[in-house]
């Protein structure tokens, strides 16, 4: 089959998160099986050039209808690590991918909105006839409603969209203006609940709900969260939607890069090692506190790795670091918050801890870091209030640092607890669970595993291996994307 990924990140050349590695991990896989597969993206000035090989002018003279003109794009194309990438770059005054960062400008909604219109118009003219379209999120949910409405009848008609939904909290709620800008115009006919019409907010029309009417499949990242979105209110308003297109919304867990996550081969460690050469990730722990500064000692080393965002659960995670300091541990934070107040309270928290030997806070994005400290770290939290699926409990069993999460989403589908979990056995067992959102909860998990760390080392050690051996490679998120993809494309 053919594919076309568009999607607004691609690790690791834009990426501000786990779209990013879900983006490139599933376009490796898919092409490992023999589909051709392409990835449309915007062209930002603050991605990685340095992580794209031979761009080139793919494209010059793409004009982009827009607000009842036209405006002139060029089309690049280059490789990263191996993927085939095409980047659309508008020439404005508007300006839209050249804001120094990539999400939280006041008018997302137009940036994205452009972006998709420029990506389908952009497949339409350069003759590209994808049997799928796979479209992410709320920045390309307009895309399979401009595919029905307007391109299917310019030869797009054998074109078919799969939508895949990261996250619910960010839907794209904007006004009628967007329907103007990118030439759907009809907003008597948009404005309609079974269309793109918010489900609470009559006056705006929402992207997400636009994707879910339109796409020919729907899903979000992981099984237990595609529960959630239709039964609790996890999926901010949308819940009445999926239930109408229940036939067409499912579930299906994300994969993680086998190949990119890996410590038998990874660039960013000192010590690699693999299941059998386990006692070498004690060297990485040694090698993280050399760079941090922290105390040679020994304790067990907790981690974070994650955006500092509500949904990761902050206050949990900031509890986890005293908490631990208090059991004799010690603990190191990477991540970066885009809300002014989480930002300042962790770094209040960084300074406050600044001549701790026992912990660090690092604040800002880090991926060379973020793979030390997988590698070098003995457990890792993942507190959330909400996961879709959650890459860094994955990651963390990758590396054999176990995890420690709250019971919710994917991490529900990926961690298995120790002592309690019923469902798997005592051998397929890779982490601690809590289900409640309060410190109680926390301490309850977090103390079993230190516990076990402390007076059952052997047995410790042999929960983290069981980790490194569960598979959550791509292999069969691979299989079930184009098994959907081979449904839709004789529908
Ligand atoms: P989300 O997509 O909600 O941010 P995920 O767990 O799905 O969360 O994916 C997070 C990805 O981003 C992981 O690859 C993680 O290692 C990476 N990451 C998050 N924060 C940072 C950071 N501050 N520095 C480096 N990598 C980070």
């Amino acid at each position: 089959m053919y594919i076309i990924q568009v999607a607004s990140e691609c690790a690791p050349v834009i990426k501000a998160g786990g779209l990013g590695d879900v983006i490139y991990g599933l376009s490796r896989e898919l092409e490992l099986r023999g589909h051709c597969v392409e990835i449309v993206l915007p062209m930002y000035d603050c991605m990685r050039y340095d992580q794209i090989w031979g761009i080139h002018d793919a494209y010059q003279d793409l004009w982009v209808p827009w607000h009842g003109g036209a405006i002139h794009c060029s089309v690049y194309c280059g490789w990263v690590h191996g993927r085939l990438c095409f980047f659309i770059e508008p020439h404005s005054g508007d300006n839209f991918f050249h804001r120094g960062h990539y999400y939280g400008a006041l008018d997302d909604h137009m940036r994205f909105a452009f972006f998709s219109k420029a990506a389908i118009e952009f497949i339409h003219r350069s003759n590209k006839r994808p049997d799928i379209i796979h479209c992410h999120d709320w920045q390309t949910g307009l895309i399979p409603v401009m595919l029905y409405e307007m391109y299917k009848f310019h030869g797009m008609a054998n074109q078919r969209v799969i939508y895949t939904i990261h996250n619910f909290k960010h839907q794209g709620i904007a006004g009628a203006n967007i329907l103007w800008a990118t030439g759907l115009n009809n907003d008597a006919y948009y404005y309609q609940y079974d269309k793109l019409q918010d489900n609470f907010n009559p006056g705006a029309i929402n992207f997400m709900k636009a994707g879910i009417v339109y796409a020919n499949y729907v899903n979000t990242v992981s099984p237990h969260h595609a529960w959630e979105a239709r039964f609790s209110d996890i999926s901010c308003g949308l819940g009445h939607t999926l239930e109408m297109h229940q036939h067409k919304f499912g579930g299906i867990l994300n994969g993680l890069d086998y190949e990119v996550w890996n410590p038998a081969k990874d660039q960013c460690i000192p010590a690699h090692y693999t299941v059998e050469t386990f006692a070498e990730k004690a060297k990485n722990k040694k090698a993280l506190r050399e760079r941090l500064l922290l105390k040679d000692c020994d304790k067990p080393l907790i981690c974070f790795i994650g955006r500092l965002d509500d949904q990761k659960g902050v206050h949990l995670v900031h509890h986890s670091i005293y908490y631990s300091l208090g059991q004799d541990c010690q603990f190191v934070l990477l991540g970066s918050a885009t809300d002014g107040q989480i930002n300042n309270w962790f770094w209040h928290e960084k300074q406050h801890l600044n001549n701790n030997p026992d912990a660090h806070l690092e604040l800002g994005f880090n991926e060379e870091l973020s793979r030390l400290i997988y590698a070098g770290a003995d457990m890792i939290v993942v507190p959330s209030n909400y996961e879709p699926c959650g890459l860094t409990q994955m990651i963390g069993l990758r590396y054999g640092t176990v995890p420690i999460v709250r019971g919710v989403g994917g991490l529900v589908n990926t961690v298995f607890d120790w002592d309690y979990d019923q469902e798997h056995t005592p051998e397929e067992r890779n982490g601690f669970v809590f289900y409640q959102p309060d410190a109680q909860a926390l301490e309850s998990a977090l103390s079993r595993a230190i516990a076990l760390y402390k007076n059952q080392p052997q047995t410790f050690q042999q929960l983290a291996i069981q980790g490194m051996e569960c598979d959550y490679s791509w292999k069969n998120p691979g299989e079930q994307y184009a098994s959907v993809y081979e449904y839709v494309r004789h529908k």
